[in-house]
Order: structure tokens, then C-alpha cells, then sequence
């Protein structure tokens, strides 16, 4: 993987409470050390990233899972920006998360406005999870990658070069995520290969090579080392198993 090193998320979602947060956190500052070549990273709700800034180990950074779209502080009740979560401490924030691009039955975050926030997140000086990925049906009718294409699209037309070392995409096909589904290794590294094509051929073949995609959809310890060891896998989004003991067993799959 060159220069590549891995990073694993893990995306708490909407869970957790101080108490269990404290619990979480206490099993992993002692599950023992991180891998060289492995950068870790827990997202958790904005409520609890003070909690886990003053509480988790150092060697892993903190994220939010979402920013606002605005550069400047104003009036926009109940948004945080992605300054605030800078000059709180967080390193990385998710940003296009199907849950949000889907909108839980509300109005969904469309691919332009998931584009500008990632714009806006690097330029405040985070690091973002960019999430992509296609649906049941999309799959199924072979659009996989018109769909993850379209999702890069705005994303390539925002960023500068600079810009891009920054970013890590995290393909997320939709149909495995929280399902107990995952993609088979040779289906994921299909289309990480094929994402990674697409954006040497639309942004710049360096910029491809240095690019870590990670995997998410129902990754844990029991397949992670089978999809870490893929060429074009260089990580994982957690959901579901970053809340158990058990996401250290992927932070140690790595080869
Ligand atoms: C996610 O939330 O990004 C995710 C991949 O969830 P899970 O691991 O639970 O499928």
C-alpha cells in the first residue's frame, strides 16, 4: 500500500451516555497498543466530544459526525460549525454519512451540500471521513460505481490538490450497514480498486496513490483482517462494533 497507512473509525452515532461512554472509554485506554502503521479515530455525538477529548487515550483522535455547511458563526440555531469543533480539539469529522444523506424520513442531505461541508471542514483545519456508497437496489441494477461517482463528482470539483490529503472516503454500501451484511472482500476491494481509479482518472494518479479508502458496513474483528488485507482497503468506518471491546480486534487486524 506505499505510504499508505490504515485508519479505523468508529462512528458511536447517536449512542452512549456519560456512564457508558466512561465504561467504552476505560476498555479502550486499556486494551493494550496500537499498531504503527494504524490511525485511529472514535467520532461521538457533539454532547459527548468534550468527554471523550479529556478521557481517551491520546493515540486516538476524536471527531464529530457532522459539521454545519457555513464558514462564518451566525444565526443558525442548533448547528455546530466545523471551527468550533477545530477549536475544541476534534481532528476528523464524518461528513456524508448515508443516516444524514438518507435524513431519517426528513429532507436528506444532498451530494453538493455533503461537497461544500467537506470544503469547509478542511479549510477549518479537520481531517474528514468522507462517506460514499450505493443502495440495495443500486447494486443490484450494476450502478455501484455511477452512484459512488456521483458522490465524488461535486466532492473533486470543490477540493484543491492540497485539499485532498486531508480527505480519507470511506465506502459504505448502504445494504451493509448495522444489517450484519458486509461486502465479501473481493466485492469491497472491487470497488475501492474502482474508486481509486476514478479518482486518478478525474483528480490526479499521486493524489489516487496517497488516498486512504476505508470500508464500513458491519465491519468487526471476526472479518476485518480478510478486508484490511485487501490492496485497496487502507481501513474501516465502525459502526456498531466501535461500541464494544471488540473494535480493537480491527484496530489489531490490520496485516
Ligand atoms: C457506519 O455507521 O458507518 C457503519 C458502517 O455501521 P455498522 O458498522 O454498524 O454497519
Amino acid at each position: 500500500k506505499g505510504e499508505r497507512t490504515y485508519l479505523i473509525g468508529g462512528n458511536w452515532k447517536c449512542n452512549g451516555t456519560l456512564a457508558e461512554n466512561e465504561a467504552l472509554i476505560s476498555t479502550f485506554n486499556e486494551a493494550g497498543p496500537i499498531p504503527d502503521n494504524v490511525e485511529v479515530a472514535i467520532c461521538c455525538t457533539y454532547v459527548h466530544l468534550p468527554q471523550l477529548l479529556a478521557t481517551l487515550r491520546e493515540d486516538i483522535a476524536v471527531g464529530a459526525q457532522d459539521c454545519a455547511v457555513y464558514e462564518k458563526p451566525g444565526a443558525y440555531t442548533g448547528e455546530v460549525s466545523a471551527a468550533q469543533l477545530k477549536d475544541l480539539g476534534c481532528v476528523w469529522v464524518i461528513i456524508g454519512h448515508s443516516e444524514r444523506r438518507e435524513g431519517f424520513g426528513m429532507a436528506g442531505e444532498p451530494a453538493e451540500l455533503c461537497a461544500k461541508k467537506c470544503k469547509v471542514a478542511v479549510d477549518a483545519g479537520l481531517k474528514v471521513m468522507f462517506a460514499i456508497g450505493e443502495k440495495k437496489e443500486e447494486r443490484e441494477a450494476g450502478t455501484t460505481m455511477a452512484v459512488c461517482a456521483s458522490q465524488l463528482e461535486p466532492l473533486a470539483k470543490v477540493l484543491t490538490a492540497a485539499d485532498w490529503d486531508n480527505i480519507a472516503i470511506a465506502y459504505e454500501p448502504v445494504w451493509a450497514i448495522g444489517t450484519g451484511l458486509t461486502a465479501t472482500p473481493e466485492m469491497a476491494q472491487e470497488t475501492h480498486e474502482a474508486i481509486r481509479k476514478w479518482v486518478a482518472d478525474n483528480v490526479g494518479a499521486d493524489i489516487a496513490k496517497k488516498l486512504r479508502i476505508q470500508y464500513g458496513g458491519s465491519m468487526k474483528g471476526a472479518n476485518a483482517q480478510e478486508l484490511l488485507a485487501q490492496p485497496d482497503i487502507d481501513g474501516g468506518l465502525i459502526g456498531g462494533a466501535s461500541l464494544q471491546a471488540d473494535f480493537f480486534n480491527v484496530v489489531n487486524g490490520v496485516p
